[in-house]
C-alpha cells in the first residue's frame, strides 16, 4: 500500500508545519487506507503566506520579469510536470481515486497544457493606443491585479490548481493556494515543482486545511487582491459575498447540470458513446457533466434500450488498473450524497435502468467508495434529481416532442455551465447552440476540450472565464495613461 511522508505548508519558498500543529488524515478512496496526514492550516498560516505572496509581489522580481523571462519559466513547469507525469499520477490517482489512464492522459497532460498556453499567453499581456480628440498621447496598459486567493475544489485538483495558477502568473500576479479540504497531493508537489522550474520564492503558496478555516481567511484577508474560486455554488456563493463586502474582485466557476440533446436525426452511434462519456468521465464528478438526457420521443426507447445494454459494460474498478474507466467516488461523503438522490428517485416511482447500487468489488476495494453507473427515467423534470448537481455517475433520461420543448427543458434549470446536441441537420445546430443558456456547447461530440476555448458559467453556474485569452483579462486590470502633448509654437493642429 502507498504511503508518503506527512505533509507539510508550502510558504515563502519552504515546507513548515501549520501554526496549530493540527493535522488530519488524507485517504485512498478506493480502498480507505491512510495515504498521508495533511497539515489543518489556520488564519495564521494564511497571514504567513499572504505576507510573502504580497511581499513577492510588491518588491519581488516575478511582476518585473520581462513576460518573454516569465514565459520560459512557465514552459520549464509544463516540462516538469511531463518530466514528473509518474508522480503526479500515483497523487491523484490515490488522492481523488481517477483511475491511472485518466490520471495521465487528462489531468497531468491538461496540466503540462495549462502552463504551455500561459507561458504563450505571458507574452500577449498589452495594451492599446486611444485616439481622442484633445492633444495628448493617450494609451492602454494592463497590468497584474496583484495577489491572488486560488480557491479549488476536489474533482480535478492538478488541472484547476493549474489554470488558476498559470494564467495568474502569466500575468504577472503572486498566488496563495488553497487546494480542497481533502484533496492536497499534488497542490503541494506542484509548489516544489514550480520553485524547480525557477518561480521565485513567494510567489505560490500552498496553505492546506478547511474551507473554513483556509478558505475564510483569505477571502477576508485584506493583503489578498482577487479571489479566483471554483467550487459548488452554494460556497460560491458565500465567497462572492464575502469578497464583495471587501470590494475583492472574484471569478466564480461553479456547479453546473448540463443537459445533453438527442434529436431523432442524430448519428445514434456516436451519441451514445459522448452520452456515455458525459455522465461517467472522472465517476460524474465532473462540473461539465451532461447528467441531464434528452430525447426526442421517436429515438426514446431505441436509445434508452441501448444504454441499458451499454453502460453496465462500462469497466469498474481498481483506479491503478489501466483499463478502469470509472473509479470510486473521491470519498464518503460523495457516495453518500449520490446514493442519497437515487433513494429519492426510486421513492418517487422512478424506473433505475442499470446501476442503482454499489457493485460487488473484492479485497481491499470491498472498502472503496465505488457507486456503479445509473441510468433512470420515469422522473418529472422538476425532481430535484433531475433539476440539482447530483455529481456522481447517475443519468437521467426525459422526452421531448419539438426543438423548442427541448431547449426549454435544457434551459429549466438555475445552472448553465455545459450542454450539448446530437443532431445532423447543420441549421439546427447553430439554432440550437445559441439558445442553451450555458458558457459551452458541444455538437455531436460531449468535453472538447482544449486551454485555448474559454470556458466558465452562466447564471448559477458563475462568471468570469478561464482558459483561453480571457484567462489572462481575469488577471490583469487596465490603467489608461494620457499624456499632454500641447502643440507646439508654430505647430497648431498637430497630433489632434
Ligand atoms: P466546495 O464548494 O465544497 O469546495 C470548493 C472549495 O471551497 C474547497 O477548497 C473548500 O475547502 C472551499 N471552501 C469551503 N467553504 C469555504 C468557505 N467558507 N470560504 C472559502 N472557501 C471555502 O466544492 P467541492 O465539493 O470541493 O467541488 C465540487 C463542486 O465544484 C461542484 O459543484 C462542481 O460543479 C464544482 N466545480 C466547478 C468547476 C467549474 O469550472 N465551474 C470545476 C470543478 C468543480
Amino acid at each position: 500500500m502507498l504511503t508518503y511522508e506527512d505533509l507539510q505548508l508550502f510558504i515563502d519558498g519552504r515546507s513548515r508545519e501549520p501554526a496549530s500543529r493540527r493535522r488530519a488524515d488524507v485517504l485512498d478512496p478506493a480502498d480507505g487506507h491512510r495515504i498521508t496526514t495533511m497539515p489543518l492550516g489556520d488564519a495564521a498560516d494564511v497571514d504567513a503566506a499572504v505576507a510573502a505572496a504580497r511581499r513577492a509581489f510588491d518588491e519581488g522580481p516575478w511582476p518585473r520579469l520581462a513576460p518573454r523571462e516569465r514565459g520560459r519559466v512557465l514552459t520549464r513547469v509544463a516540462a516538469l510536470i511531463r518530466e514528473h507525469a509518474d508522480e503526479l499520477v500515483e497523487r491523484e490517482s490515490h488522492d481523488v481515486g481517477k483511475p491511472v489512464t485518466l490520471a495521465r492522459v487528462v489531468d497531468v497532460e491538461t496540466a503540462a497544457q495549462q502552463y504551455e498556453h500561459a507561458a504563450a499567453l505571458a507574452q500577449t499581456s498589452d495594451g492599446a493606443v486611444r485616439h481622442i480628440p484633445i492633444p495628448s498621447f493617450a494609451y492602454t496598459l494592463r497590468e497584474p491585479v496583484g495577489v491572488v486567493g486560488a480557491i479549488t475544489p476536489f474533482n480535478f485538483p492538478l488541472i484547476l490548481s493549474s489554470t488558476k495558477i498559470g494564467a495568474a502568473l502569466a500575468a504577472g500576479c503572486t498566488v496563495v493556494h488553497k487546494p480542497a479540504d481533502d484533496t492536497p497531493l499534488s497542490a503541494l508537489f506542484m509548489a516544489k515543482l514550480l520553485q524547480q522550474a525557477g518561480v521565485p520564492d513567494g510567489v505560490v503558496n500552498v496553505v492546506t486545511g478547511t474551507g473554513a478555516d483556509v478558505g475564510e481567511a483569505l477571502l477576508r484577508h485584506r493583503g489578498v487582491d482577487k479571489i479566483a474560486f471554483t467550487g459548488s455554488t452554494a460556497i460560491g456563493r458565500h465567497a462572492a459575498s464575502v469578497a464583495g463586502e471587501h470590494l475583492k474582485p472574484v471569478t466564480m466557476e461553479l456547479g453546473g447540470n448540463g443537459a445533453h440533446l438527442v434529436f431523432a436525426d442524430a448519428d445514434v452511434e456516436s451519441a451514445v458513446g459522448a452520452v456515455i462519456k458525459a455522465f461517467v468521465f472522472n465517476t460524474g464528478q465532473f462540473c461539465m457533466a451532461g447528467p441531464r438526457l434528452l430525447v426526442q420521443r421517436p429515438l426514446l426507447e431505441t436509445l434508452v434500450g441501448i444504454l441499458e445494454q451499454a453502460v453496465p459494460g462500462v469497466p469498474v474498478g481498481d483506479p491503478r488498473d489501466p483499463a478502469t474507466v470509472v473509479g470510486p467516488m473521491a470519498g464518503d461523503r460523495h457516495l453518500k450524497k449520490v446514493e442519497e438522490y437515487v433513494a429519492l428517485a426510486r421513492s418517487e416511482g422512478a424506473r433505475i435502468v442499470c446501476g442503482g447500487e454499489r457493485p460487488r468489488m473484492a479485497g481491499p476495494l470491498a472498502e472503496g467508495t465505488f457507486y456503479s453507473p445509473t441510468v433512470i427515467t420515469d422522473l418529472s423534470p422538476d425532481s430535484r434529481v433531475v433539476q440539482e448537481e447530483v455529481f456522481g455517475p447517475v443519468l437521467t433520461v426525459q422526452a421531448f416532442d419539438t426543438e423548442a420543448e427541448a431547449v426549454a427543458m435544457a434551459n429549466a434549470t438555475p445552472y448553465g455551465l455545459a450542454a450539448g446536441l446530437h443532431t445532423t441537420d447543420l441549421a439546427r445546430a447553430h439554432r440550437v447552440a445559441a439558445a442553451l443558456q450555458a458558457g459551452i456547447v458541444w455538437v455531436n461530440d460531449w468535453a472538447l476540450l482544449d486551454p485555448a476555448i474559454p470556458f466558465g458559467g452562466v447564471k448559477q453556474s458563475g462568471f468570469g472565464r478561464e482558459y483561453g485569452p480571457e484567462s489572462l483579462e481575469s488577471y490583469t486590470r487596465s490603467k489608461s495613461v494620457v499624456v499632454a502633448m500641447p502643440p507646439q509654437a508654430g505647430d497648431e493642429g498637430a497630433g489632434r
